[in-house]
């Protein structure tokens, strides 16, 4: 693997081993969807990540993480990604690693104080609270219904979310909602009046997070739960859209290498028609096609890392890495299904997970119909001034 530096490649063994030999033993099909059960393996895995010296790669050093760039974290996102517990244990996952990088931008000292550096300690847990059911916010976030009124100092937010990872055992959400001066961010404890859990969504996915539906009925904050600037909300959200797009992208690498280590083992120990699986050509087509994928989508990667770290604009690249990653990863996870047979279509091979998990990736984040068309449009734009 293509590593910058020997620190870099020490923290990558190590968090290898820690994966290796904390993590993937403790994986267990039965905890999908129990999110109360995951919450208390995680709890366990994240103090020994703490003992390691693995924990919080992308949290800031001064916030108790290890404050790694993007290009380092690509790397070591890489090989959390290996087991679907992985990332949780290293306090890498989302929406809380995001989340942190955005308040860390945006908070004033007394919301630093209440809820980044006790987020980032890993004491408590956040959420960003964005999408809302028909008609409301999808793709097109301009459909954002949701609404804050200001009234007597306070503001007061009625509308509905959903799908919003991490809410079931969240402490505070981000909730964009609309006022009359534009969208804005602000921050609710999840105990507030008004402030409603509706449901978890039985979903596809089931280890990321819980994904809820989320209610606000003349829910009151204060002026001091304003995230940024009122009427910034969209602007503000960029700050963690990009990030949040990479490192999926970085975490979900190491989801399908794990899927190709799986079939790499058995069709080198299965044989039939008298020779081992891997010695036929078609599956051998297989094999190779998964690396080339990985390889390029590791590439793309590295090089959107490289260009954020440099504070670089990724529009384009961003979107053009998370297309082709999201695609070829359950291009990558497929193929390890199909190449190990009933197998992997069994829990025993736990390629069933990885194919469930890796699913979603093309639709959030931006789905990639969305990306594509945001893509196109950009590399037209030139044309279409020349003819003014
Ligand atoms: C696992 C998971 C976790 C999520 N976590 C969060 C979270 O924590 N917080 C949050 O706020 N949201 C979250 N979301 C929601 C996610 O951001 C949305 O699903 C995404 O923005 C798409 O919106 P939508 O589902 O309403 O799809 P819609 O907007 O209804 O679009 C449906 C489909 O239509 C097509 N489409 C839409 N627009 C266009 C277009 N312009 N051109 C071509 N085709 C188009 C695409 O194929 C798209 O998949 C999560 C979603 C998933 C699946």
């Amino acid at each position: 693997m293509n590593t910058p530096n020997s620190t870099l490649e020490t923290l990558r063994l190590r968090t290898r081993a820690f994966i290796d030999d904390e993590v993937i033993p403790r994986e267990d099909v039965s905890l999908a969807h129990d999110f109360a059960a995951q919450d208390r393996l995680i709890q366990v895995l994240r103090q020994k990540a703490r003992e390691t010296g693995v924990r919080g790669p992308g949290i800031p050093r001064e916030l108790g993480g290890l404050g790694l760039s993007f290009r380092g974290r690509a790397v070591i996102l890489e090989e959390s990604g290996r087991s679907v517990l992985g990332p949780h244990a290293l306090q890498a996952g989302p929406p809380d690693e995001t989340n942190i990088l955005m308040l860390d931008r945006l908070c004033t000292s007394a919301q630093r104080m209440r809820y980044l550096e006790p987020l980032a300690a890993g004491q408590t847990r956040s959420c960003f609270a964005m999408t809302e059911p028909p008609p409301g916010a999808g793709s097109d976030p301009a459909m954002l219904q949701t609404r804050a009124v200001r009234r007597n100092g306070t503001w007061i937010i009625d509308g509905r979310k959903w799908f919003i990872s991490g809410a079931l055992r969240a402490d505070f959400a981000i909730v964009m909602a609309q006022t009359d001066s534009g969208p804005t961010m602000f921050i609710v404890d999840t105990d507030t009046p008004g402030y409603r859990m509706v449901r978890v969504i039985d979903a596809l996915d089931g280890f990321i997070s819980s994904h809820c539906e989320l209610s606000f009925e003349s829910c009151m904050v204060r002026d001091d739960a304003v995230l940024g600037q009122v009427g910034d909300g969209f602007a503000h959200a960029q700050l963690r859209l990009e990030p949040a797009r990479l490192t999926h992208c970085m975490r979900f690498i190491g989801m399908a290498r794990r899927a190709l280590e799986i079939a790499e083992r058995y069709v080198s120990g299965r044989e039939s028609f008298g020779k081992p699986l891997g010695q036929h050509q078609n599956v051998q087509t297989l094999i190779a096609d998964s690396h080339i994928d990985l390889y390029a989508a590791r590439m793309m990667t590295f090089d959107v890392a490289t260009r954020m770290d440099a504070g670089l604009s990724v529009k384009q690249e961003s979107s053009m890495a998370k297309v082709f990653v999201s695609e070829a990863v359950g291009r990558v996870v497929d193929r390890a299904v199909q190449m190990t047979g009933a197998f992997g279509i069994s829990s025993d091979s736990g390629l069933s997970a990885l194919y469930r998990e890796v699913r979603p990736f093309r639709i959030f984040d931006g789905a990639s119909e969305v990306h594509r068309s945001a893509i196109a449009q950009r590399a037209l734009k030139p044309y279409a001034q020349s003819q003014d």
